[in-house]
């Protein structure tokens, strides 16, 4: 069976009363028939039915042993790094989710948790940077808002011989367009919040462990801090799940055709997406996604952030908002918004120049979405270099 049919056939019915949508068990604890014997469940915290069928889902999803679910994206995160202890190191990819980059050093260095950040799109550099204390390889491939891409299975190959786990954040591209425990990956975490939840109506967040020894103490982490997702918001994720692979590979095909388009713009500077033949990962990406994802971004021209702050104020159909994989096509300015706490020299170096805009697209017609960006560039003022 081809993966859109197992993925809506993944959830059975309901085996006591034939409710085809998992029900929503909104309780906290289960009556035991004596202490210890129960039905599987017994406090919600631990265990609850709506959450584990989002678990089962998104285990199959990735093809790993086990998955949990979180109260967002940075628990998930929070919940992995907890398996290291101090004096362990991490190697994480240089422009890392701004949420994971003040987790790593706000909360984990004070404990003696060390993180060195690398251009991990090349895995020589990782290699170079791996000490007798590293424990974790930490990639989010493609990455925001540049969207690198990194070799996930070179990494995962150099990782192996020298012990040590491979993380994946997929937020970006979904298990739809990319697996990365299959290219060798051991833990993959997503921001549910973004792609799998896919309407901007829940935060949510997913671990999913390849072996049965990282499942039990993820698992055992999950429980003993716990940061779990509710019934309600493990239904809505279910939910989002059903169309998941109609709207990235929608949401990629429109990216593609509105980057090709802006990378002809006269007053566009820059396009990154994965997906173009001018982006410096596009080989990787190629190798390792089906597609190239929905999200886009591009500097202009006149890179200073007036221009930009025009022009997020001109569109209609793009909502200026941060987030991003819901239904709704929305834009941001990193350096104003996401990236705000980064110093300036930093973001440079990482390619998020003032006039940087993140585009995520949605399930409208492309087309629409076109037109609306043409509207917000026609009420720029000319670049210098086109007045004559
Ligand atoms: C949003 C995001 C997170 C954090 O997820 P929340 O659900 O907001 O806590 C982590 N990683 C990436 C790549 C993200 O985009």
């Amino acid at each position: 069976m081809k993966e859109s049919t197992t993925l809506i056939h993944a959830l059975s019915e309901n085996a006591e009363t034939g409710a085809i949508s998992t029900p929503i068990y909104q309780t906290s604890t289960f009556v035991q028939e004596a202490p210890g014997v129960n039905q599987g469940f017994d406090y919600s915290r631990s265990n609850n039915p709506t959450r584990q069928a989002l678990e089962d889902l998104l285990a199959q999803l990735e093809r790993g042993y086990q998955g949990f679910a979180f109260a967002s994206g940075l628990a998930a995160v929070d919940s992995v790094i907890k398996l290291l202890s101090t004096g362990d190191e991490i190697i994480a990819v240089d422009d890392i989710y701004g949420g994971a980059y003040r987790c790593f050093t706000h909360i984990y260095e004070k404990f003696g948790i060390k993180v060195n950040y690398v251009d991990t799109t090349d895995p020589l550099q990782v290699l170079n940077a791996i000490t007798e204390r590293t424990r974790l390889i930490w990639l989010e491939s493609p990455t925001n808002p540049t969207l690198k891409v990194s070799d996930i299975e070179a990494i995962s190959l150099l990782a192996r011989e020298k012990d040590i786990k491979v993380v994946v954040d997929n937020t970006f591209a979904s298990p739809v367009l990319q697996k990365p425990l299959l290219l060798g990956a051991d833990i993959v975490i997503h921001s549910a919040t973004k792609y799998l939840g896919g309407h901007s109506d829940v935060i949510a967040g997913i671990v999913v462990c390849k072996s049965k020894s990282d499942s039990e103490k993820i698992k055992f982490i999950q429980n003993a801090t716990g940061a779990v997702l509710g019934p309600w918001d493990s239904w809505l994720t279910i939910r989002g799940i059903q169309t998941l692979e109609l709207r990235v590979h929608k949401q990629s095909d429109s990216a593609h055709q509105i980057a090709e388009w802006l990378e002809k713009h006269p007053a566009v500077d820059r396009v990154h997406y994965p997906g173009l033949k001018s982006h410096p990962n596009h080989a990787t990406a190629r190798q390792q996604q089906k597609k190239f994802g929905g999200v886009i971004s591009f500097s202009l021209k006149d890179d200073r952030e007036a221009p930009a702050l025009e022009f997020v104020k001109k569109t209609r159909l793009f909502k200026l908002a941060e987030s991003l994989g819901g239904t709704k096509s929305l834009l941001c300015i990193p350096a104003l918004m996401t990236h705000k706490s980064t110093p300036i020299e930093v973001r440079h170096q990482c390619g998020i120049q003032d006039s940087l805009i993140r585009l995520s697209v949605g399930i409208e017609d492309p087309e629409d979405l076109i037109e609306d960006l043409e509207f917000a560039f026609q009420s720029l003022p000319k670049p210098k270099s086109l007045v004559k």
